[in-house]
């Protein structure tokens, strides 16, 4: 059963390559970003709760993500098995998602890593435009994410979880090599 959590930085490409590979493999696509720019659109109480965070490029507190994900993770859809995109982001959303896991009796089987340089990850997301894309939000993402995020490559490491894929190649050979690392892991 596939279920897996895609990790790197942000910028890194593991939104769209989190999309295609859903589709490849009938899972659901599950991105805490998506969820919570659909609550800012519809400015819900969790929305208006989360749009500062996310214009500041700073983490929204992981009570509302939980919350996000816990929800997202009983819908029928994922029966099949799941892709979580942008989630878990720190040490305590990865505890809690085990927790949550344990709760309903599932398990991550792999974490995937995409390994992109931090030139390249500027000039992506300078050319993607998105609201919470301009300099210095996004030098502070990055921050962000070297802090909290980035110590979660060990975290699954060591759960032997981990798998690493060098994310700085074309989007269609990014996907191949992710489809193929994955099979092989499946087996
Ligand atoms: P990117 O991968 O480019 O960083 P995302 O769409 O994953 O973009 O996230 C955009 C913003 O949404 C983040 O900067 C953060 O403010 C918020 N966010 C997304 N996921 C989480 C999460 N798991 N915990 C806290 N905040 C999150």
């Amino acid at each position: 059963m596939a279920r897996l959590i895609f990790l790197g930085p942000p910028g890194a490409g593991k939104g769209t390559q989190a999309v295609v590979v859903a589709t490849q493999l009938q899972l659901a696509h599950i991105s805490t970003g998506d969820l919570l720019r659909a609550a800012v659109a519809q400015q819900s109480a969790l929305g208006l709760e989360a749009q500062g965070y996310m214009s500041r490029g700073e983490l929204v507190p992981d009570s509302l993500v939980l919350g996000l994900v816990r929800d997202r993770l009983q819908q029928p859809d994922t029966a099949n098995g799941w892709i979580l995109d942008g989630f878990p982001r720190n040490r305590s959303q990865a505890e809690s998602l085990n927790a949550l896991l344990a709760e309903i009796g599932q398990r991550i089987e792999q974490a995937v890593n995409l390994d992109v340089p931090d030139e390249v990850i500027v000039e992506r997301m300078l050319a993607r435009g998105r609201a919470d894309d301009n300099e210095s939000v996004i030098r502070r993402r990055l921050e962000v994410y070297r802090e909290q995020t980035a110590p979660l490559i060990d975290f699954f490491r060591d759960r032997q979880q981990l798998l690493e894929i060098d994310g700085n190649a074309a989007v269609e050979l990014v996907t191949e090599r992710l489809v193929n690392a994955l099979q092989v892991a499946a087996v």
